[in-house]
């Protein structure tokens, strides 16, 4: 007999996980204030990821290292090693799934289970939250802790995950859900960033208790759009579907002005379109599965030229560019290029990779400091890619970073 689960999700986040791999492998390390810095003995550059000693003195990702000096005089600085983190995210995953099968990887350190049968019992899930801590100690090694959310759906398993750090094990269900969220801040859920708590905020809502005080319409109110419906159900525990598939394209064409209308003009102009597409594809969440490109040619009578490329869904700029100049190499040449248009189809909407990308201060400071890290290392080293493209088509579902393949650090 098939009974209700009291929980459904579990996800688990690894701890200051890039300092953490560091005092893993570097055992003079371990206990101490450390920070890992995209390059050594630059003051101004901005720190990846401090361990919980340096946390204690308010050092976090984001912090300049001449700052996080006054702040915890004696703490350490470690240069990133890429190729490491991502060594130790393959263990990782190893370590879980002898636990869970992992049903998304989020990012490097972050990836969430759906609980089913027995598993959905609260203290069946504990079991398994505690196995799953001590495989990860005892397989990626001790210093890598991780802090545990378990709940009914995916959105308040991360919010559980946040509470306790580090080390932390959190279940939400129906006996205290509403307890623990009450008196937080809407800030701790994902998506709500500091845009959004100050428009709720002018609806009188800065609790989720607040929250919880208005209905589904109310909610939609405040939010201003369809995801107040969501976060409504969302906030009562109930496990709505996260992906959300539509049949929908997006294009941008251009009528080319005379002195672009040349082989390398429409090219460049190209290229500017797809970058507005790609903004506009993250601004509303969407991740697009297909890429085509046309050219109407000047003249009478005369035709066009298209192509198009898929792949697995992605909003990545970068990714999607090289596509399109891939499409482009192909451009015949020798005809006068009267209008260019880029079109993204096969789109896919997946609220919960929109919500944990693109709404959270803490993620926005990391954007900047992986932007100063691919200053360093190369264009590749992290980007914010939607998927591992083409290769681990299992665990393409990243959301966060891009974990390149070991070969290609
Ligand atoms: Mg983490």
């Amino acid at each position: 007999m098939a009974v209700t689960p009291e929980v459904s999700w579990m996800l688990a986040d690894l701890n200051s996980y890039f300092a953490s791999c560091e005092q893993q492998v570097e055992p003079r390390l371990r206990g101490r204030p450390i920070a890992v810095v995209p390059m050594l003995d630059v003051p101004t550059t901005a720190i990846l990821a401090a361990s919980y000693e340096a946390k204690r003195f308010g050092v976090r990702t984001g912090t300049l290292v001449g700052e996080s000096m006054r702040m915890c005089p004696g703490i350490q600085f470690v240069q990133a090693r890429h190729s490491l983190y991502i060594e130790m995210h393959e263990k990782i995953l190893d370590a879980v799934e002898r636990v869970l099968p992992i049903e998304n990887v989020l990012s490097i350190d972050e990836m969430s289970f759906r609980l089913t049968g027995s598993q959905t019992r609260v203290a069946r899930a504990r079991e398994l939250a505690l196995e799953m801590k001590r495989s990860i100690e005892l397989r990626v090694g001790s210093e890598m802790k991780s802090s545990i959310g378990i709940a009914q759906n995916q959105l308040l398993a991360k919010v559980a995950s946040d509470l306790e750090k580090p080390n932390g094990l959190v279940i939400l269900s129906d006996e205290n859900r509403e307890r623990i969220l009450s008196p937080l801040s809407v800030r701790v859920l994902p998506g709500v960033g500091p845009k959004t708590e100050a428009r709720l905020n002018g609806f009188g809502v800065r609790t989720i208790a607040d929250l919880l005080k208005r209905d589904v319409g109310g909610a939609h109110t405040v939010f201003g759009s369809v995801l107040g419906d969501r976060y409504y159900e969302w906030i009562r525990g109930k496990d709505l579907e996260l992906a959300d598939t539509q049949t929908k394209t997006m294009s941008h064409q251009h009528v080319l002005s005379p002195i672009y209308r040349n082989h390398e003009g429409a090219i460049s102009i190209t290229l500017k379109l797809l970058e507005r597409l790609a903004a506009r594809l993250r601004k509303e969440g969407y991740y697009a599965g297909k890429l085509a490109f046309s050219v109407k040619w000047s003249g009478e009578g005369a035709g066009s030229w298209e192509r198009y490329e898929k792949f697995d869904a992605t909003q990545d700029t970068l990714f999607l560019r090289e596509r399109l100049r891939l499409i482009l190499t192909e451009l015949p040449r020798g005809e006068r290029p009267l209008r260019v248009g880029v079109t993204v189809s096969d789109l896919q909407k997946n609220e919960y990779r929109q919500i944990s990308l693109f709404a959270d201060v803490k993620r926005e400071r990391l954007f900047d400091s992986v932007d100063r890290v691919n200053s360093k290392f190369g264009k590749n080293a992290v980007t914010f890619a939607s998927s591992l493209s083409t290769e681990g088509a299992d665990h393409a579902k990243i959301a966060f970073h891009r974990i390149p393949g070991k070969d290609e650090v």
